[in-house]
């Protein structure tokens, strides 16, 4: 074959096995000496060499070597930017050619003279528009290098300069996400991500305990097949397929009386072209609350007392006062709107009394009727006792239920408590003009029931607080009345029925609440009650 074509092909299948070894493979020093040897197959010199520049040093590194006389790499040879012979084709950004060496007034390192390089190219490295490296290629001998062999070597030279580009960033990149890690891994609560579909791709040391790892990794599982707690589960399920602009906030408690508060995030990218969001996933943060459960039992315990002792005095200053209204006969306008203003108090005060032996009260489970109830019946309620609060505030009620619903198993005269409370923050809460809905539908094995507005929203740090009695939020001013008991006794009820609450809100955007109950737990209940329910 002519050999002009063969050192062509040559060439080329020497560009070719640097330009795979740059495509296969992140580890630079692979690269490096890939490159050195294609280099010494392509030209009939002895020697080659690699340096980099170091930016932060301001000096030119020496990183591999191939056929040298002496070590250069051991202590690697370093050179300021900007002098020596290599200083002259880094600065010009053009391969440097010249002959021996030995006495040239520019060498900077004089031990280089000792290696009696009789002839040498400098071909500059690039990388993103920068000069990032040199390509040193010399020969022992007197040796003319022809011009199809530099652009070979600057090929192979640009070739190892993207590689080098590419293990930088991957090496930014590998920091960074260690530094994230160990930052994830210094949190005292669970933080799990995944992506939009909701497959797993991180897990931080605070959550391992919550998996079963006996099956191993779970990075890369679905959540819906990861060895999680099926309480766990169940809620992670219906919070990844809601709204994906809100947090979703629910608690759960294990059988081994541990009370876990779960926040399920969306990770909301900004895209540029657009307004709209564009969903790259969620983190959910777990948190162990028992301890805060442990305190609130207290505070609990405590307000139980006061309330009962506070009751019988109350119901006495309350039938004195109707007394005092009913028998006093003659008086004036001025006395009777002051003993007015004292039934009302004692009246606010007797319901929130009553609100608090409530909550005790559906807590021991005393005393609640299970019966099969029709959902559509119960919303039905909900929907005439709301109407009137609904219109003085001229919002509008959208109402979506399918025809056919399974029943629910509970006590009527508290879901319906339950649902009202619900309804009727919607009302206190969303302004005038407003609109709330109200929905009921099957989700997988949950029946859930929702109550949605378009109201102030809920910040994400008081969405997790306010089930808690007594807690009243930052929307909740002067103007809109309250106790701070209403969502307590929503939980309390909801969970006396095996079932769940959540919210899901956005500041400004409005609130959506729901109480999910599982209809196996239902079934299940049913036939211990020994009711007929009709479960499909
Ligand atoms: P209350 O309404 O008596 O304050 P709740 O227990 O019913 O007590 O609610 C607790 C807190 O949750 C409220 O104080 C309010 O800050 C917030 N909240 C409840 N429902 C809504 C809603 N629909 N929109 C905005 N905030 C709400």
């Amino acid at each position: 074959m002519n050999t002009e074509i063969q050192r062509r092909i040559d060439h080329l299948a020497a560009i070719n096995r640097v330009a795979s070894a740059v495509g296969q493979s992140l580890d630079l020093e692979t690269t490096l000496q890939t490159a050195l040897d294609a280099v010494l197959e392509v030209t009939p010199v002895e020697a080659a060499g690699i340096s980099l520049v170091d930016e932060d040093a301001g000096e030119l590194v020496l990183r591999a070597q191939r056929g040298w006389k002496g070590d250069f790499i051991s202590e690697p040879m370093r050179v300021p930017l900007g002098t020596g012979i290599s200083g002259q084709a880094l600065i010009h950004d053009r391969v440097l050619i010249t002959g021996d060496v030995s006495d040239d007034p520019r060498l900077a390192v004089p031990e280089f003279a000792d290696e009696g390089v009789q002839a040498m190219a400098l071909v500059p490295m690039h990388a993103r528009g920068r000069v990032v490296g040199l390509l040193s290629v010399m020969s022992y001998r007197p040796y003319e290098f022809g011009e199809d062999e530099i652009g070979v070597l600057g090929n192979i030279a640009d070739q190892v300069g993207v590689a080098l580009d590419n293990a930088r960033l991957y090496e930014d990149a590998k920091e960074q996400s260690s530094r994230l890690r160990a930052v994830l891994d210094s949190s005292g609560d669970a933080i799990i991500a995944t992506d939009c579909r909701g497959t797993i791709n991180l897990v931080n040391t605070a959550a391992e305990p919550l998996f079963d790892l006996q099956n191993g990794e779970i990075v890369g599982m679905s959540l819906h097949h990861a060895p999680l707690h099926p309480r766990l589960r169940e809620g992670l399920q219906s919070a990844l397929v809601g709204d994906r602009d809100s947090n979703t906030v629910y608690e759960v408690t294990l059988e081994d009386g541990r009370f876990l508060s779960v926040i399920v995030s969306p990770v909301l990218l900004q895209s540029p072209s657009a307004t709209a969001h564009d969903c790259k996933g969620w983190v959910i943060v777990i948190r162990d609350v028992t301890h805060l459960h442990e305190a609130e039992q207290t505070r609990i315990d405590f307000i139980h007392a006061a309330a009962h002792d506070l009751r019988n005095p109350l119901g006495v200053t309350l039938g004195a006062l109707a007394m005092l209204q009913r028998d006093l006969g003659d008086i004036t306008d001025l006395q009777r709107e002051v003993i007015e203003i004292g039934i009302q108090g004692a009246n606010r005060m007797q319901e929130l009394i009553d609100n608090v032996l409530n909550l005790e009260h559906i807590e021991s489970g005393v005393g609640l009727r299970y019966k099969p109830i029709d959902v559509r019946e119960l919303l039905e309620r909900g929907i005439v006792d709301i109407q009137p609060a609904l219109q003085q505030r001229d919002q509008t009620l959208v109402v979506a239920v399918p025809d056919e619903l399974p029943p629910l198993v509970g006590d009527m005269h508290w879901l319906y408590r339950a649902l009202l409370n619900l309804l009727t923050n919607a009302n206190k809460y969303t302004p005038a003009g407003g609109e709330i809905s109200l929905g009921a539908y099957v989700q997988e094995d949950d029946l859930v029931i929702e109550v949605k507005d378009n109201g102030p929203g809920i910040p994400p740090d008081v969405q997790t607080r306010i089930f808690e009695r007594f807690y009243r939020g930052p929307s909740s001013d002067q103007r809109v009345r309250g106790s701070g008991l209403g969502l307590a006794i929503v939980k309390s009820v909801v969970e006396q029925h095996g079932g769940r609450v959540f919210v899901q809100s956005q500041e400004n955007a409005g609130s959506t609440f729901g109480m999910v109950f599982s209809l196996p737990d239902m079934a299940r209940r049913a036939a211990d009650a020994g009711l007929d329910a009709d479960f499909d």
